[in-house]
């Protein structure tokens, strides 16, 4: 059983596993490949002159993985609700059980409909549905969490990955019943 499992490895998936790997959370990462982020050259992310897509989504996984994420490259068909958390089945893995889920699929809102989110239309240009979730990325149905752009958030990397890492955050400080924070102090040389 994992503590928590996430869908997408784009930004916002990434940046979510990174934040909960690196608190000792037992973490999988499920990502189809298919993210837009693939499909970007970035030169407005925060404190990097210049990526491209393909780079900065291999260079998200490996720092998740460094912290002992695991991560599966599979299709996620199907998530349920059970006593315990969630069932979700992959296309060839088998089923992982997990107690958070967080749905960080972009575009895709296929496993949010099965799983009953409620959504609306989105803002952003040429996004017309995502899901509803409140500030802290809470869906309606209990456990499931979204961020990044299925959250309907501003389609910019360093905002899908503030979402993503957000959206950990409280998944962490609810899982630990207070409030998480992960600073890492410069030593004096
Ligand atoms: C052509 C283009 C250029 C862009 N240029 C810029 C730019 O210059 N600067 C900038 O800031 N932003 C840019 N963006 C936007 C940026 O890529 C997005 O804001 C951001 O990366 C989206 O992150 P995300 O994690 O929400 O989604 P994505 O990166 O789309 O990741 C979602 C992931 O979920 C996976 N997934 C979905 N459903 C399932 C499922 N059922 N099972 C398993 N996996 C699933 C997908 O395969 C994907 O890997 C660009 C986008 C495009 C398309």
């Amino acid at each position: 059983m994992f503590d928590i499992a996430i869908i997408g490895a784009g930004p916002a998936g990434a940046s979510a596993a990174l934040f909960a790997a690196k608190a000792g959370k037992k973490t999988v990462v499920i990502d189809s490949g298919k993210g837009m982020t693939k499909r970007a050259r970035l030169e407005n992310l925060y404190g990097i002159q210049e990526v491209s897509g393909p780079d900065l989504v291999d260079i998200g996984i490996q720092q998740f993985k460094k912290f002992g994420a695991a991560y599966i490259k599979d299709v996620v068909n199907n998530a349920q609700k059970n006593d315990a958390g969630f069932t979700i089945t992959t296309e060839k893995n088998g089923v992982i059980e997990a107690k958070h889920l967080i749905l960080a699929t972009g575009l895709g809102l296929d496993l949010a409909e099965k799983l009953g989110v409620e959504m609306k239309a989105g803002t952003e240009p040429r996004i017309k549905t995502v899901l509803v979730a409140d500030a802290e990325g809470k869906t309606n149905i209990d456990g499931v969490w979204a961020a990044g752009t299925c959250a309907g958030v501003s389609v910019h990397a360093v905002i899908t990955a503030g979402d993503g890492a957000k959206v950990a955050i409280n998944v962490i400080s609810e899982m630990n019943g207070e409030r998480y924070v992960d600073h890492d102090i410069l030593q004096p040389k």
